[in-house]
């Protein structure tokens, strides 16, 4: 039913030469077709715009990479991108408060609430180990109290006994009440849904918000709502004010666009996936999949892993010959100490080079620690992009500036660029001895 993103893209690179920077032309094109593909998986059409925006900001200019197409350059950009705008922060559950925390459960109706109000409070009692209480404030619809309460029995959850002629807040009350006497540690309030947003349900939303003061505002929504995600969650969290969504249905063919689309609407978490009727169906969010999900392609995963390695083993080949010339700066360096903060220790280019391993632990371990890697970082951004190059115009004044940029010392500065000269002077000997010879088999 879906086109590839990579087919789609193949037509359009065909043209553009195998090196050189992405042009803008170029890269306008394949978003393009990345704007096809963005619709067809259900991303509301603004959030679209702005995403394309974006990434063509960030597109345009960067070099191309030798060993992959452009496209799949580019499909490694959109999908970092949309990594990141769906956010990945681990979406636990906030429990910060003084028991029973409320947590609000809201959403249209039909979304999937109550049945995710039971998968959530079964998580929290199993693996959070939380005594819960599960309460159903939907006043207008006997069948969804009823629903709540057979799906507590399942889950051996308690639910607040129904009683009759209550309003939304005072059940909320109660339901807080019987929470402090009864030393549960959580209080679950699934709100009444109606078919589409309308101010009575907001009003009445508002009122139990107002009440409990929930330390969770969960939306709860289906997948396939698409384009009416934009509007459903921009609405609950402008009037209500939301902390996180819980996204059902991604069990379905739904490609999960909406998750997007809310994500970028709200700014909050996603903080659970529905992957099913039963009460078990609940999964972590997994940014990734999901920007999977949203291009369309099966192997877009390994296609992007594909895409990554190559761009760092290209990177480390290039900073590999640079040292080997003593042509090492500190744009080299920068480049060089992200990707040891990437693997999370000791790695990146040095490990590449054989008969190093003695020497390279001497040297990075100064680097081991995260803190100490950001700092450098840090130093070497507060650097103009000529000191970078020309480590010899770096005299007391710039060494002043930098440090002061940096948040950091003069002692700091002088550290790193002492630590750089250490590198480059071994790197020069390496190369008189012929020790790189090894590292283009290495790289294969
Ligand atoms: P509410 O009106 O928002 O409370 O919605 P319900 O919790 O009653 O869910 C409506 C229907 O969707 C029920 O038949 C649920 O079993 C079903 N449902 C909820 N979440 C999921 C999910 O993640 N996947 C699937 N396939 N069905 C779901």
């Amino acid at each position: 039913m879906f086109d590839s993103l990579q087919n789609r893209l193949g037509d359009v690179f065909d043209r553009l030469k195998k090196r050189g920077a992405l042009k803008e032309a170029d890269v306008t094109a394949a978003l393009r077709e990345v704007r096809v593909a963005l619709l067809e998986a259900d991303v509301a059409l603004p959030v679209v715009k702005d995403f394309i925006d974006k990434v063509r900001e960030r597109a345009v200019g960067q070099e191309v990479i030798k060993s992959v197409s452009p496209g799949q350059q580019v499909i490694k950009i959109v999908h970092d991108n949309l990594v990141e705008m769906l956010g990945t922060e681990a979406g636990t559950i906030n429990l910060n408060a003084v028991p029973p925390v409320p947590i609000l459960m809201v959403g249209l109706q039909g979304g999937g609430k109550t049945t995710s109000t039971a998968k959530l409070a079964k998580r929290l009692k199993e693996k959070d180990r939380k005594k819960v209480l599960m309460a159903s404030l939907d006043i207008y619809r006997p069948a969804a109290r009823e629903q709540l309460r057979v799906l507590g029995e399942q889950i051996e959850v308690a639910t607040l006994p129904i009683a009759e002629n209550e309003t939304p807040v005072s059940i909320a009350k109660r339901a807080m009440a019987a929470g402090k006497l009864q030393g549960y540690d959580v209080v679950m309030l699934d709100t009444a849904g109606r078919l589409s947003i309308d101010e009575s349900m907001m009003d009445e939303v508002i009122q139990v918000r107002d009440a409990v003061n929930p330390v969770e505002t969960i939306l709860v929504a289906d997948a396939m709502t698409g384009q009416d995600a934009v509007t459903t969650a921009r609405n609950f969290h402008e009037r209500v004010g939301l902390t996180g969504i819980v996204l059902t249905r991604m069990d379905g063919d739904a490609r999960g666009g909406a998750a997007l689309s809310m994500r970028a609407v709200t700014g909050v978490p996603i903080k659970g996936v529905g992957v099913g009727e039963r009460a078990d169906a609940l999964e972590d969010f997994h940014p990734e999949r999901v920007a999977g999900r949203i291009l369309g392609m099966g192997d877009v995963v390994s296609l992007v892993e594909k895409a990554a390695e190559t761009i760092e083993i290209e990177e480390a080949e290039r900073i590999a010959k640079k040292m080997q010339k003593g042509a090492f700066d500190l744009e080299d360096m920068l480049s060089q100490l992200r990707q040891v903060k990437k693997m999370g220790g000791l790695g990146g280019v040095m490990s590449m080079l054989p008969g190093i391993g003695k020497l390279q632990k001497q040297m990075a371990n100064a680097n081991v620690d995260e803190n100490v890697i950001k700092k450098q970082e840090a130093i070497i951004l507060s650097m103009t992009k000529t000191e970078r190059k020309n480590v010899k115009l770096m005299n007391a004044s710039r060494r002043r500036r930098i440090a002061a940029g940096s948040g950091t010392s003069v002692q700091e500065v002088n550290k790193l660029l002492k630590q750089h000269q250490d590198m480059t002077r071994v790197m020069k000997q390496m190369g008189k001895m012929g020790g790189m010879k090894g590292l283009g088999a290495l790289l294969g």
